[in-house]
């Protein structure tokens, strides 16, 4: 709990808005966030932030409130986000990949009294999708003018002092999600103690410091990019963050040269993306790149040699989920360790243990379930009781589902899962919910789905249907599940099609034997 970490006095009380606070105190006109748009010294971040809060008070929003945080990133992510914190209202973090279907599930699990987004971006309307999944109940707040919507920057305009709440650190400061968002959602209460104890600590493994210039090219609504140390350790450490609106490398590699960027945080699959581009361009210059944090799949030695060839930056290698621990190499470890190894979890504190399947450790080296305790994991997924009690060891230790090994030297290599759960270029797929979706087209009477090895992406999507009757193509499959309303990166990658499952148990189905009866190699 994180109680008994504070009083041990491991854990300091302090909020993420302190972090914003000092900044403003401390160093002012420091520039602390960039994005393609515009610039924000920290004492302007402030008062954008104070400012948001008097908006969302005067239309209602008070403290124990939560609200869908819909936007890609932009210093308005930032200026909501602190601005939600200051009333106590509790932000859930959708990300912009997120669809009608996964924006409707969440906002009525959470309850939420709305959403704030900004407006028509990248190809999809945000406003209009918000609008209709509150029409009934709740509000939307805005940066388009719209019928129905506050428009944010008309009320900002006119915002008056707002009255803030007594923030404490053991108060929840926000909401990750995790995982498939139909079905059950998952949401992740992150309290403010434990996060800001994340956020210092990633940024302390990882070297960041007030000379810090970070580019976020994932979107920040990740715990990635948003806390390990991302936008959050690079502001703790008083830095300055440059928000990428998309992960091209033409928008990257402008802002790496043209804020002297000193290090981001990518998933493998990215990587290979960005070095594709580096051999069509001339003239690119990443020479202030000095740290290329990697995570969030697993990397490739290959991929890893051509990266620091290329980019002539050092790699850290990472391990994390929403959920607790937080694992990077060291700036000291060799490339064995940096290329192979996902590194040590960043507080002494954090305890690890590799486990058999009935829980019990397993001799050292072998592989086993990787569970953990520390002063900033959770405590448990938002109202999913029956869940979180099978999550937890009686010991108190939080099953992750990763496969790994503890190396002689104490560093994590994840070679796999012990859950069912797809990892397709870092993004988290669960099968059941794509079977699910799969099951509701009219065409297909039954589907299974699994990740397959792809060079690419880490996995694919591989769904296995039968059809009713005519068989649906790829393309077909896809824009029906999208129409659905289902987010792009859970769409299948490749489909097959058979006459019926190989079954074990009751009705369950055999996918080991399916992968071998279709011959799909580089299945896990
Ligand atoms: P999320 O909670 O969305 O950040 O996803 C966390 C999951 O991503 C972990 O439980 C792992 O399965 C996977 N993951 C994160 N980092 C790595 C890594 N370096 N190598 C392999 N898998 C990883």
């Amino acid at each position: 709990m994180l109680e008994e970490y504070i009083q041990k006095g491991i854990v300091e009380e302090k909020t993420l808005l302190d972090l914003l606070r000092e900044g403003n105190e401390q160093v002012p006109q420091k520039t602390a966030l960039i994005d393609p748009y515009r610039r924000v010294r920290y004492a302007e971040l402030m008062h954008e932030a104070l400012q948001c809060a008097a908006v969302f008070q005067e239309n209602g929003l008070v403290e124990g409130d939560h609200m869908l945080l819909l936007m890609n990133n932009r210093i308005e992510f930032f200026s909501c986000l602190f601005g939600m914190m200051f009333l106590g209202v509790r932000p859930v973090l959708m990300l912009p990949s997120h669809r009608r279907k996964e924006i409707e599930t969440i906002f009525e699990f959470s309850d939420a009294k709305g959403i704030v987004t900004y407006g028509n971006e990248l190809g999809f309307d945000y406003v209009q999708t918000a609008l209709e999944v509150t029409a009934e109940h709740g509000r939307v707040f805005a940066y388009e003018k719209r019928e129905g919507v506050n428009y944010l920057p008309e009320l900002l305009g006119h915002a008056s002092e707002p009255i803030l709440a007594e923030v404490k650190g053991q108060d929840i400061a926000l909401f990750l999600l995790s995982g498939g968002t139909t079905g059950i959602p998952k949401m992740i209460p992150k309290r403010h103690s434990a996060y800001v104890y994340n956020a210092i600590y990633s940024a302390k493994r990882c070297v960041t410091d007030e000379t810090s210039v970070y580019l976020a090219a994932l979107s920040v609504a990740h715990d990635y990019p948003l806390s390990c140390p991302g936008v959050l350790g690079t502001m703790a450490r008083k830095g300055t963050s440059v928000l990428s609106m998309t992960a091209s490398f033409d928008e990257v590699a402008m802002h790496i040269a043209q804020e002297h960027v000193t290090f981001t945080q990518i998933a493998p699959s990215l990587a290979a993306m960005w070095l594709e581009c580096m051999e069509w361009e001339e003239d690119v210059d990443v020479s202030t790149l000095q740290y290329i944090e990697i995570g969030a799949a697993k990397l490739e030695w290959d991929l890893a040699e051509r990266l620091e060839n290329a980019f002539g930056a050092k790699i850290i290698q990472g391990y994390g989920l929403g959920e607790g621990i937080t694992c990077f190499t060291s700036i000291d470890d060799t490339r064995e360790v940096a290329w192979t190894c996902q590194g040590k979890p960043i507080s002494e504190y954090d305890e690890i243990k590799i486990v058999d399947e009935i829980g019990k450790e397993v001799p050292q080296g072998e592989a086993g379930e990787l569970i953990e305790k520390g002063p900033y994991t959770f405590e448990g997924y938002y109202h999913a009781e029956e869940l979180n009690r099978q999550l937890f060891s009686e010991d108190g230790f939080f099953h992750t589902g990763d496969k790994a090994i503890l190396t002689d030297e104490g560093n994590i290599r994840v070679i796999g899962r012990v859950r069912e759960q797809i990892n397709r270029a870092g993004e988290n797929v669960i099968p059941s919910e794509v079977e699910a979706y799969l099951k509701g087209c009219e065409e297909i009477s039954d589907a299974a789905v699994f990740g397959i090895a792809d060079a690419e992406l880490g996995e694919k999507v591989c769904a296995v249907l039968i059809a009713k009757g005519e068989e649906l193509t790829l393309l077909q499959v896809c824009e029906k599940l999208s129409e659905a309303g289902m987010a792009a990166y859970k769409l299948p990658d490749v489909i097959y099609y058979v006459d019926h499952f190989p079954l074990i148990n009751v009705g369950k189905v055999d996918k080991k034997k399916l992968k071998q009866d279709l011959n799909i190699i580089g299945e896990r």
